[in-house]
């Protein structure tokens, strides 16, 4: 490389810029900085190397939802693509952006199918009162003992009197609270509508992947590369001398 356009500090340039770091810190003296002799100035080139990856996943998502009719947009529509076949161009980042995701609907991939909760009844025997029953198979009608009154229907009283149940209207047994003595509760999976429509998502991601290594020659040459490396050192002056242009390879995205 050529360094002959660029500029070369010179030793009150050197100082100015040592002084100007030891002021931040209060405990340091600045005498070094100022009297020190300068003994000899070298150049540390440092090349710097990114390779940035531009990459696109792809995975499909199974949604199900309630179905209670209406249209579908199922397979006699047109044909199902696959993940891959899908045209996402409107959808497309600007190259090397960090990060992008999209939700798409994958066109004709609806379907509907019975509820395996409520074996496509739309209801389920009561897990309150009927717990552990079979589909199809549940008891109506069941109460349990008011616990206010337990049983009697009438609350006693220390003058000897007694007063009908408030909580039982004097009937000492109570309805089911889950499904008021049906026996039967609505399926939470396909909220009572026996189906559900099942549907393809497209789940679509791009992102970015950086590596980046740093290499120092000329003067840095003497200190060893793995110890320049883990180096943390404070960079006073940092002059950029050239700027590679990115490097793209046409065949690898469309
Ligand atoms: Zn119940
Ligand atoms: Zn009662
Ligand atoms: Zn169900």
């Amino acid at each position: 490389m050529e360094f002959s356009d660029r500029d070369v500090l010179d030793e009150v340039e050197i100082r100015h810029l040592l002084i100007e770091h030891v002021g931040h810190r209060c405990c340091w003296g600045s005498r070094p900085a100022r009297t020190w002799k300068i003994t000899s100035i070298e150049d540390c080139n440092v090349y710097v190397g990114t390779l940035e990856t531009f990459i696109e996943e792809r995975d499909t998502i199974l949604k199900k939802e309630p179905y209670d009719g209406g249209k579908i947009d199922g397979r006699d529509k047109g044909p199902v693509l696959g993940v891959w076949e899908l045209d996402l161009r409107s959808e497309f980042p600007m190259l090397f952006v960090p990060e992008k995701e999209v939700m798409v609907k994958i066109p004709h991939s609806e379907i509907t199918e019975k509820c395996l909760d409520c074996e496509g009844r739309g209801e389920a025997p009561c897990p309150t009162c009927n717990a552990g029953q079979q589909h199809g198979f549940y008891k109506a009608n069941q109460m349990t003992r008011c616990s206010v009154c337990h049983g009697r229907g009438l609350l006693a009283h220390q003058d000897g009197s007694d007063s009908v149940c408030g909580m039982c209207n004097g009937q000492g047994m109570l309805p089911c609270i889950a499904c008021a003595s049906r026996g039967l509760v609505t399926c939470q999976t396909c909220n009572g509508c026996g189906s559900l429509l099942a549907q393809s998502t497209a789940h679509v991601r791009w992102k970015t992947l950086t590596a980046r290594k740093v290499s120092a020659t000329t003067g840095a040459a003497s200190v060893p590369d793995e110890v320049f490396h883990r180096a943390q050192g404070v960079q006073l002056c940092n002059i950029q001398a050239y700027q590679c242009t990115p490097a793209f390879f046409a065949d690898s995205y469309p």
